[in-house]
């Protein structure tokens, strides 16, 4: 009996290795154990599914990619399924959600060839918190080939509603610069229903599966390899697939919208982030655990911090020099590190005034931070400095003078496409800005995939209907608080954001503001950006009480810690971050009425003595006061429609 069984295992595991009966499924588990993988191939196709205990979080999903030379998609056989690879990591970051970041997954690889014997490799790497996969091209042949389609898609259990993000089609809005990633997200939709433009949904994209958990679909580490992708606008049986840019986005048809590159060499990791509760899709490090690492050898120079910025009050006008003068004063009397110079300050200052200006700014401890048009070819935006950009060699000598001017950052505006020689710009800016020891900030942006680690010189980028929208027109304003408690969850989860927070007084340029004061106290916790551009201004600043200004010289912009504490998206969010000894808990209402929170902070050290800033009952009034370690195991706290709520340790 003994020696047959162990005969017919070894016929087994021979005709496993010959490549014979194969349509199996294959699991990849994650280091606790609670995530699972299968690997499925059926009739020689691709697939894969996802569970999170005994819940099925993405059912039997499509995989596959057509390259010019060859197709991947079918008639597939496996030639080899790899055992569990220990993957382990340790990082740290100079800006983001979390300082230090240990990363574990389990690795395995199917090898799978084309009846032609070409060869595709799909990596899956299974961590507590989700699963990231690509495919990868081995054989070392040098040909340069192109990558025409994928398969890749995510099929999510009927029930399924989603928070996503419609994509602008290409060379549409102000100025032809879409899409730039500023749109509201869809709330709570059932999934299956198209985008309302063909260009499809864009990352990060947010799922709830029934009430068996939550997905997040993103990726990362792209680079100049591969083009920005996105979801597809239709999304049948709740399947999302990924798709490529249109063609006319960026510079037109001259750019194509297939990604090549030379063999070997791998596809951007796709992120399923997962998790029971929200805390895992908030708190995940995905994005940056399997980005590259960090390309900067000497990170001394990203220093984190808050800037005073204008343009958000004043538009163009804030560009000249009085305004400019007034706001840097302010941003020395906070304690603030830099200050924004916005659009047209080459026509309204000039080179010569700014770098007097960057001159004096130093003397108060602040940086200057200069914006760029990225390009004036495709886009029809007429505001200057543009074409000082796109040229390697403009390029480099613009960031030369700005070192010679003591200038510290740039901000470039209005990219407008995802294709890969989009995606190679913004890495040769990054490169060359990092290089030169300048920070960058990318507006009318893609999502940065990875790039805050591979390039820790970005401290943030927009790709967010951030502050400006409000400012713009009323009904954006009139969905601030809403739109404010989706982005947490959503696009904040996998990078930094430049929303631009903090105005205080009712009116900004046309529109009437909904949320209170206490709320706009909230949001520089509530939304990490790696350097926060604040809309407050000077006369806004003059008008607040004391407790109101040190909690601004004390919030900083970069964490050692986040905790989701509690929320839902689109209804009302909750986090705490820690920097140091410092913890920062902000809260806010995204809804119309009044809510009653009772939260447990026993996670709070147990000598935390801290200052709550609350909404007042009179209107548009702060209130303030102390609260003890004895108060916040179970701290009830009450914020009015769009309202807020922050605690912090009290500044010693
Ligand atoms: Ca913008």
């Amino acid at each position: 009996m003994k020696s047959k069984l162990t005969l017919w295992m070894f016929g087994w595991a021979a005709l496993c290795q010959m490549g014979y009966a194969m349509d199996r499924s294959h699991t990849i588990q994650s280091p606790d154990g609670r995530v699972h993988v299968d690997f499925l191939l059926e009739e020689g196709r691709p697939f894969y599914s996802v569970r999170l205990g005994n819940e099925v979080l993405l059912e039997k999903s499509p995989l596959g990619i057509k390259r010019s030379d060859a197709d991947f998609t079918g008639q597939l056989t496996l030639q080899r399924f790899s055992r569990t690879e220990k993957v382990s990591e340790k990082y740290t970051m100079p800006h983001g959600k979390q300082s230090r970041i240990a990363y574990r997954a389990n690795r395995r690889t199917a090898t799978l060839a084309n009846p032609q014997g070409q060869l595709i490799q799909i990596v899956f790497q299974v961590s507590n918190d989700g699963l990231a996969f690509r495919y990868h091209f081995p054989e070392p042949s040098g040909l340069k080939v192109s990558v025409e389609a994928e398969q890749t898609g995510f099929a999510f259990p009927s029930g399924t509603v989603s928070w996503l993000h419609p994509m602008h089609d290409a060379k549409t809005g102000w100025e032809k610069t879409q899409p730039s990633y500023e749109a509201h997200y869809e709330i709570e939709k059932p999934v299956g229903l198209p985008s309302p433009y063909s260009a499809g949904w864009v990352f990060p994209a947010l799922f709830r599966v029934g009430q068996s958990g939550w997905v997040l679909l993103s990726e990362t580490a792209v680079d100049e390899n591969y083009c920005g992708c996105r979801l597809a606008q239709h999304s049948d049986g709740g399947i999302y697939r990924i798709a490529f840019p249109q063609a006319a986005e960026h510079r037109g048809p001259q750019d194509p919208i297939a990604p090549s590159a030379v063999i070997p060499f791998s596809t951007p990791w796709r992120l399923v982030i997962v998790g029971r509760d929200l805390g895992a899709i908030v708190e995940s490090t995905l994005a940056t655990d399997v980005a590259e690492p960090s390309k900067v050898k000497d990170v001394s120079f990203v220093r984190p911090g808050r800037a005073a910025w204008s343009w958000l009050r004043y538009d163009t006008e804030g560009t000249k020099l009085p305004y400019l003068q007034e706001y840097l004063e302010m941003a020395g009397r906070l304690g603030w590190e830099y200050m924004l110079v916005d659009a047209d300050w080459d026509r309204l200052v000039g080179y010569e005034k700014i770098a007097e200006l960057s001159q004096q700014a130093r003397q108060k401890g602040v940086e200057l931070i200069l914006w760029y048009n990225s390009n004036g070819e495709w886009n029809t935006a007429p505001m200057t400095p543009k074409n000082r950009m796109h040229l390697p060699q403009v390029r480099r000598e613009e960031f030369a003078r700005l070192r010679q001017m003591g200038i510290r950052g740039i901000k470039v505006d209005f990219f407008g496409g995802d294709k890969q020689a989009t995606m190679q710009l913004y890495q040769d800016i990054l490169r060359d800005a990092a290089e030169y020891q300048l920070l960058a900030n990318f507006h009318g942006a893609t999502l940065p995939r990875g790039w805050q680690r591979t390039w820790p010189n970005l401290v943030t980028t927009e790709a967010v209907m951030g502050m400006e929208y409000c400012t713009f027109d009323q009904r954006n304003t009139d969905r601030q608080a809403q739109h404010s408690c989706v982005l947490p969850f959503t696009r904040n989860v996998v990078a930094p954001m430049d929303f631009t927070p903090v105005v205080m007084s009712r009116r900004i340029r046309g529109v009437q503001r909904r949320t209170t004061p206490a709320f706009e106290m909230a949001l520089p916790v509530i939304f990490e950006s790696g350097i926060q551009h604040f809309g407050l201004a000077p006369f806004e600043a003059e008008a607040l009480p004391d407790f109101a200004l040190e909690y601004f010289k004390a919030v900083p912009t970069c964490w050692d810690q986040t905790r989701f504490v509690s929320g839902y998206p689109a209804k009302e969010v909750v986090l705490a971050r820690r920097k140091g000894k410092q913890w920062f808990v902000a809260g806010i209402n995204g809804e119309t009425a009044a809510k009653t929170l009772t939260l447990d902070l026993s996670f709070l050290p147990k000598n935390f003595q801290g200052v709550l800033i609350t909404d007042s009952a009179q209107p548009d009034q702060l209130e303030s006061r102390t609260v003890s370690a004895a108060d916040v195991r179970k701290l009830t706290i009450s914020m009015p429609p769009q309202g807020g709520v922050v605690l912090y340790s009290k500044p010693r």
